[in-house]
Parts: structure tokens; sequence; C-alpha cells
């Protein structure tokens, strides 16, 4: 028998399918989805790769399979679903694989690592009677072997590592222990668990209210008729849309089926978790992020695959976990940009998730206080059923917004961050003892160098953006590459002294917070001061906890934290995001505004929110301060259409990198006829853009262009793509195709 492999490396021309011959011997073990080594090229050792096809002959004369591994992790569905990425996404099907196989095991030397964590644990060989009885005939003698022995007694069975830590007993006396029978050292596989020391009351199903029990009702229903259908959850901040979730996932517990929740990577916080683990307990919930150790995450994988964890939290990438008997899909905060992967394979979550939900016959829910266009469109067009909450479940109001005018406070000579009502409010909530959020967009709000006389600014020399300036360390840096350097003293451009600092960054914000409300206790997250690992938590819950007067932050501070002693919220600058030059700014606009505002008043005490802005009138600005989604949506939806802009086409970018400029510039040009040509003599419905450099047109050192595309991505787009792609290839030469990527993404979230 033959087997057809994909050889599991990305290389664009790698992405085909080699034939190889079973050996008898394994022909048994290798099915449609096993992961094989064979022999590939002249390399000495086996290249990995999966089996996608089998059948009878070849006309090819072929090598034969080396080894097989023996757990075969993929099976046909997987492979369809598989294939459907690697065209969607224009990636390699090995790259598709990859996501749905457990975590770590492509990776040869962790690979066997992961797996298994035998950890080394100590016991008592003899009964307590036994050893209290030695110890006072003094038979035990020795006070630390005693000590040892007590501490045994007490706790059971423990790990070595503990027994140390914890007894104050070295382990030269656990091996004198040992060596005499007392004890025994032995090795156990443990599961790494990532609740561990966690202590969460038990919590119960709460009275839905009525909005809560006919969006319940209604996805409930769909669930008992097993049948694919879209909900869009459309709910104000504070609407109890997470109490839906929790009880249409006990539902599907009750009925023995799996559910995936997925939230965005940012707001997957212990916090979240700890509302899942109150309602669930552990046992049933697995949580697969970005910041568990590999080894972690194959522990979860294989509590979803053996069928033991049937809730399933994570982000993006949990949308492929393996689960058993799947019922409902849930996709908090819809309109996150962490759905859409930028990262090869270039996916979007919630179309994967649709692509399940259809192929399990079961319903998929989209919740959001301010969902994505494209998701309310359909909804428009009903094809999603929308389901909307418009009250906050426990009583409480929503936000007084108010929006101040920058540039009157800058006619009236006041220069400071903070507007005249920003500051009073503050000092109020101070008096009050409440706390305050501070919120400020970081896009186009870092510190950057420039010299006052003749305008140079410094720039990474790898990516040419502006660099940023780190107080703390004294250095600038580059947030793209990493790049750093020292301090300008001269400008390199005219030697002129007169070098300045701009910027008002979050540093710069506290400071004047500081020197403007001396006692106040200040708190600062962004992204400087979140590094190590759950540092980001860390901040929040000593925000929360020790009950910091101000947290100033970015972007981080928005996302799905409940803080019951915020009342006031103040958003420094509401444009900064305005005049990015991306279609989608007003929209990211709003959405950020609604979420920030939402932060504030959720409880008893009503909340207020003050946006400072230079553009008052700005309509995504307006609805934020009504919390009016309807309105918005409308108004933006006018201008998309008029533009031709998503979501009444899909936009595509293909991007061409290269370290040579004339490469690239050969590759776009070549690329750009080819497709004008095609489009022009087919008459394809397409509007194809010429290639032009990318807004942020270098990043380490590779220059970057694109072209744009837009129409109703279908199939055949897929295949018009592709095929211009190689003909381009087939017509230029291979010096200017050898260094050159060309990457292809549907419906970027980041247009830069
Ligand atoms: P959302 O997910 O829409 O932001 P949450 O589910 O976090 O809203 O709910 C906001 C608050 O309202 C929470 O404190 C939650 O416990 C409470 N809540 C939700 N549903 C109800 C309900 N039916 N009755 C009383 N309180 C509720
Ligand atoms: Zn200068
Ligand atoms: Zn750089």
């Amino acid at each position: 028998m033959i087997a057809e492999v994909v050889i599991n490396r990305n290389v664009k021309k790698l992405n085909k399918t080699f034939d190889y011959q079973i050996p008898e011997e394994l022909q048994d073990q290798i099915l449609i989805g096993s992961r094989v080594f064979v022999p590939f090229g002249n390399q000495k050792e086996p290249e990995e790769g999966f089996v996608v096809g089998i059948k009878e002959t070849t006309r090819f004369q072929v090598k034969t399979i080396c080894s097989v591994e023996g757990n075969r992790f993929l099976n046909q569905e997987d492979l369809e679903l598989a294939k459907w990425m690697e065209k969607r996404y224009f990636c390699n099907l090995a790259d598709c694989m990859k996501l749905l196989l457990p975590p770590g095991v492509t990776t040869k030397e962790i690979g066997n690592r992961v797996k298994e964590k035998n950890l080394k644990f100590v016991r008592l060989n003899k009964e307590t009677e036994e050893l209290e009885e030695e110890i006072k005939n003094r038979i035990l003698k020795s006070e630390k072997q005693i000590q040892l022995i007590r501490f045994l007694m007490e706790n059971g069975e423990t790990l070595i590592t503990e027994v140390e830590e914890l007894s104050g007993v070295s382990r030269a006396v656990m091996k004198t222990l040992e060596k005499n029978g007392y004890v025994t050292i032995f090795e156990k596989q443990v599961e790494r668990n990532p609740f561990l020391h966690k202590v969460v009351q038990k919590t119960g199903n709460l009275p839905l209210t009525e909005e809560q029990q006919n969006a319940f009702r209604q996805i409930a229903d769909a669930m008992d008729d097993c049948f694919f259908s879209e909900f869009l959850l459309e709910g104000v901040t504070g609407s109890g849309k997470t109490e839906v979730y929790l009880q249409l996932i006990q539902k599907c517990l009750q009925e023995g089926k799996s559910s995936i929740l997925l939230v965005p990577e940012i707001s997957l916080t212990p916090q979240t978790v700890d509302r899942f683990l109150a309602r669930f307990g552990e046992e049933k919930i697995a949580v697969l992020h970005s910041k568990l150790s590999i080894g972690e995450r194959y522990d979860s994988w294989n509590k979803i695959k053996q069928g033991r964890a049937q809730i399933i939290i994570g982000a993006r990438s949990a949308i492929f976990a393996p689960a058993q008997n799947l019922g409902l899909i849930i996709i908090d905060e819809e309109h996150d940009d962490s759905y859409k992967s930028e990262m090869t394979p270039r996916y979007q979550a919630k179309e994967v998730a649709r692509y399940l939900a259809r192929r399990e016959n079961i319903p998929l829910v989209y919740g959001s206080a301010t969902p994505a266009l494209e998701t309310r469109y359909r909804a428009q067009k009903e094809e999603i059923c929308l389901l909307k909450l418009t009250k906050r479940a426990n009583q409480a109001s929503m936000p007084k917004v108010e929006i101040v005018d920058l540039r009157q406070e800058l006619a009236r000579g006041n220069h400071s961050m903070l507007s005249q009502r920003l500051f009073e409010e503050m000092q109020e909530n101070l008096e009050r003892k409440k706390q305050t959020i501070l919120f400020l967009n970081r896009r186009g709000f870092s510190t950057f160098v420039m010299c006052r006389d003749c305008g140079y600014t410094a720039k990474c020399k790898n990516c040419d953006i502006s660099l940023t300036y780190h107080r703390k360390e004294e250095k600038l840096k580059c947030h793209y590459c990493g790049y750093e350097t020292n301090l300008l003293q001269v400008c390199p451009e005219c030697k002129s002294k007169n070098i300045r600092y701009f910027g008002t960054g979050t540093q710069k914000l506290e400071e004047e917070i500081q020197k403007r409300f001396p006692g106040a206790r200040t708190i600062r997250m962004d992204i400087d001061t979140v590094t190590k690992k759950n540092s980001h938590e860390e901040i929040l819950n000593k925000f929360r906890e020790e009950h910091f007067d101000i947290l100033i932050g970015t972007q981080m501070v928005v996302k799905g934290h409940h803080f019951p002693d915020v009342t006031l919220v103040g958003v420094i600058a509401a444009d900064s995001n305005l005049n990015m030059g991306d279609f989608r700014a007003t929209e990211k606009t709003f959405q950020i505004l609604t979420q920030v505002a939402g932060r504030a008043g959720r409880e008893k005490e009503p909340g207020r929110v003050i946006i400072q802005t230079y553009n008052p009138d700005n309509f995504s600005i307006q609805c934020a301060k009504e919390q009016d989604y309807d309105v918005f949506y409308q108004t933006e939806m006018e201008l998309r259409k008029q533009l031709k802009n998503p979501p009444f086409c899909d936009i595509i970018v293909i991007g061409i990198h290269s370290e040579n400029l004339e490469y690239v510039q050969k590759v776009s040009q070549k690329l750009y006829q080819v497709m004008k040509k095609q489009i022009q003599t087919e008459n394809l419905p397409v509007i194809l853009y010429s290639p032009l450099p990318a807004p942020v047109d270098r990043i380490k050192n590779k220059i970057r262009w694109r072209m744009l595309l837009k129409c109703k991505f279908e199939d055949w787009v897929a295949d018009f793509i592709n095929q211009s792609i190689q003909i381009c290839e087939q017509e230029l030469k291979q010096k200017d195709l050898q260094k050159t990527n060309i990457v292809v993404d549907l419906n970027p979230t980041n247009m830069m």
C-alpha cells in the first residue's frame, strides 16, 4: 500500500503530498492522520510528516516509511478541517494539522519531556503506632529523623521538594531513613494542575431576568433540536451575559456534552476562570492559553481528549481542543481582535468555530456589548439570531458619560493632561475614598524623541518606526523588533543639542497625577509594567485588594474586569486611535470607549465617565457617550457601504516582504500584472489595488509592500490568488524569488 504524506515543514514548496511505500509490518498502524517519519531528499535524519491519503499504487518510484508514532492523533474529520483551513488561510496543510495535535508533540526535543511529568515523592513505610513505639523506646533517636517522620505522619505522602522546604530537614536525612527502611522515595506521574492552591466559594444558578431567560431558552431549544444555528447575544456591559453562558454550559454538562468557551487572551484572567470554577468545580474544567507551559497545556489537552474535562475555556487556539461530544461553542467579546491569528496559519477562530458548529450540528453563540460590524450585519440579514440584553442584571445603572472638549481646555490655557472637569471629579473621588481608572490609548501616544531645531526623530534602524523612550532604563527602544539604543545628546542631523522627549505616555501621566494629587496612591499597567508571568493579574489584584486610589493604564485595563469600588473612569484622549489610517478606526474607538465606560459603577454606586477628546462631535465618541450601539451601527454601515469596505466585501492583503527593495518591487509588479490581466480577461468581480509600501514599511529589516484585493471571498478567489502566485513564480527568476516572502491574509484585523 502507498501512503500520501505531507512533510511537516513550513516551506511553501513542500506543501504537496509525497508518496511512500507502507512497510508490511506497519500496514495496520498507518492510517489517515498518522504521524510518520520518512526519508526525505538527501537528509540523514528522517523527516516528520502526516499521512493524508492511502492508495493501492503509485506511478512513482517511491521510498519506504521508516516509522510511525504509536498514537494516532488525527482522524478523517480533522484532516477535512485542516484542508479547509489550508485553502481559506493560504497556508501549508501540515501547519494546519499541527494545530490539532497535542501541544508540544511535534517539537522533537521537548516532545518526550512534556509527555509525562514524573515527580519524586516520599512516604512512610511503617504504621504510626509502630513508629511512636520506636521513638518512645529510643530505637529512633536522631532529632532530625524524628522531625521528618512526624512531618510525614501529619502530611502523608509528599513531594520531596516540599518536604525539604517545609519540614526543614535535608535530603541526606531522607536518604538515611530510606536506607534504614523507614521511608520510600518513589516517582509518580502527576497532572500539572493550573488551579493549584485555589479555594473558590461554590455558587449556584442565579434566577434569570426575563431577557436572560429568553436568550437562554432560544439557545437551549436549538441545542435540544441538534441544529446548527448561530446566536448573537448583544448585551450592554454588566447585563449578565456570563450568567447565560454558565447556565447553558451547565445544561451541556447535564446532558454529557462538552462546551467550548473562547475568551480574549487578555481577559483570560483567574478572575474570569474563577466564576466557572465556582459554579462547576475544577474537575470538569480545562483551561488552555499561551501562558501555560507546554506541559500544562499537554495535560489540559489530555484531560479533554479523555473526556474528563467537558468545559473548555481558552483563548483563540482552544477552538482546536479535542472536545468529546461537543454540544455548544460560545465566543465571548466576539469583536475582539485576538480571535484572528496574526501568524501562519492566519485563521479567524470565529470562522473555525462556525465550521465546527455546522459539522457537529450545535449552536454557536457570539457575545458582546459592541459586536463587530460583520457579525451584526449577519444578524441583520437574519443569518444569525439576535438576542438582546438591554439592562444591567444586578440593578446597577448605566454609567453617566460626559464629554470634555480638549480644544476649549487649551483655549483656556490648560496645557496639562487633565481637564478641569476630570480633575474635579478625581478630587471628589479621592475624598470619598472611591477608586478611579485613567485610560490612555497607547497607539500614537508613545514617547518619542525629536530635535526641536530640525525636526529629526529617532527611528529604529530595522523597522523605520519611531523609537520609544523608556525612562527606567534610560534607553530608546523599538516596540516591533526590540532594537534598543542609548539616549541622544546631540542631533545626528544638525548637531543641535536641543533634543526633546515628546509624548504623553502612561509614565508621564503617572508623574503628573502624583504631582497634582500628592497623597494619592497610584498603580500603573502598561507594556512596561506588565512583563513576567501573571503580572497583569497581579497589578489588577493589587489595585482591587490593596485599594489603590488610581489605576493608570492602556488597553489592558479595558477588558472583563469587575472592580466594585471604581466609580470614575477618565479617558485621557479618546481620539488617539481615530487617525491611525485603518478603516476600522472608528469602530475600534467606539468599542474601546464603550468597554472602558463599562468598567465604572458596576455595583450599587452609580459610575461616572469622563471622555476627553479633540473631536467631541465625532459620531463614534457621541455614540459611546450614549452607549448607543444601534446608532453607531447605522452610521458606520453607511460609510462602509459607500467605501465598499467590510462587511460589504472581504479584504485580502497580499504582503510581499524581502530585505532587498529590488526584489520586492519586481515580485510585486509581476504579481500585480498577472492578476490584473486575469481579472480583465475573465471579468472577475475583484477590485485590485496596485502594490504599495505597507503603512509600517519595514519590520526587522524586511521591506514590506502590499497589495489589496476587495471581493466576496469564495473558493474561486483562493484558487485565483494561488494560481497567480504560481504563474508569477514560474515567470520570475529564482534569484528574485528566493529571498522574498509572499504572505496572504484574509480579512486581517490589523491593517498596518
Ligand atoms: P456581562 O458578562 O454581561 O458583562 P456579568 O455576567 O458579568 O455581565 O454580570 C454582571 C453582574 O450582574 C455580575 O455581578 C453578576 O453576578 C450579576 N448578575 C448576572 N445575572 C444576574 C441575575 N439574573 N440576577 C442577579 N444578578 C445577576
Ligand atoms: Zn536636528
Ligand atoms: Zn525595530
